[in-house]
């Protein structure tokens, strides 16, 4: 039979952070290219799928989009089952949203282990890049110190109105990476 290294995964990866946030515009950024100013209030979980293919490998991430549900309780024990990873979003222009990031990670970490006992791969991103840049994410060295500290892989600016591709290879890239180690 001819060699055949050709292999597909399937991760599901979780998009969790406050309320108006941006992660539903996100993900509808990120999987579909487009950006609405209204989306409709979720309710329930949606999900989203984004398909990567890397050489011989194609990557399938399920986004979990924690749509209306943002806030902790037994449902995001539920919500979290078998992630391989997360996406934790705050707002630029809003610091409380930027607050409740450790508490997010905080819940995520007390509800979900991995089978190797560790805490899944997650990602802070700083979205509404488009709106400027906060005060907090204008030091890129504090920003890279508050990820060593609080755990998280790597953070990326982000704006779901405004296409960034450099950025979207980044994410990917990162998600790619994260998941696969
Ligand atoms: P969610 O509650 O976290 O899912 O947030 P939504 O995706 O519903 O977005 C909340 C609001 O922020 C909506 O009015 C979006 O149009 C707006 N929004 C989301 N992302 C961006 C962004 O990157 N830039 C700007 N300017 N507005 C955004
Ligand atoms: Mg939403």
């Amino acid at each position: 039979a001819p060699y055949n290294n050709y292999k597909e995964h399937l991760y599901k990866i979780l998009v969790i952070g406050d309320l108006g946030v941006g992660k539903t515009s996100i993900i509808k950024r990120y999987v579909h290219q487009n950006f609405s100013p209204n989306y409709r209030a979720t309710i329930g979980v949606d999900f989203a799928l984004k398909v990567l293919n890397w050489d011989q490998e194609t990557v399938r991430l399920q986004l979990w989009d924690i749509a209306g549900q943002e806030r902790f309780g037994n449902m995001t024990r539920v919500y979290y089952r078998e992630a391989m990873g997360a996406f934790i979003v705050f707002d630029m222009t809003r610091p409380s949203s930027f607050e409740a990031v450790t508490k997010w990670k905080e819940d995520l970490d007390s509800k979900l282990t991995l089978a190797n006992g560790k805490n899944v791969a997650a990602v802070l991103l700083a979205n509404k890049c488009d709106q400027g840049r906060d005060v907090l994410t204008n030091n890129g060295i504090q920003m890279e110190k508050f990820c060593q500290e609080n755990g998280f892989v790597g953070w990326y600016e982000t704006s779901a109105k405004v296409r960034i591709r450099t950025h979207e290879r980044k994410v990917s890239a990162v998600c790619w990476i994260k998941v696969k180690t």
